[in-house]
């Protein structure tokens, strides 16, 4: 899974950070960091709830499912 932000969306408010502080990290008065761009499946609900709550909908993720091998085989 891939994470991506619209800059121009996002208000700083900091939703994301609190559902996925491994993935998301927003300033005080700034805008949000992907800390980690490509995230494991670790973190995906989590991803998922920054995504949904995010108030002004800036993020969004890319699941690159084509490469979906089977766990182990790399
Ligand atoms: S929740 Fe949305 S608007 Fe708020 S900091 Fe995160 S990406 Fe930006």
């Amino acid at each position: 899974m891939k994470i991506s932000v619209d800059l121009d969306l996002c208000q700083g408010h900091a939703v994301c950070q609190s559902e996925a502080p491994a993935v998301f990290a927003v300033p005080k008065r700034g805008q949000v960091e992907i800390l980690d761009p490509s995230p494991g499946p670790e973190q995906r609900e989590a991803v998922a709830s920054a995504i949904r709550y995010c108030p002004t909908g800036a993020l969004s993720r890319t699941d690159d499912e084509t490469h979906h091998a089977a766990k182990g085989a790399r």
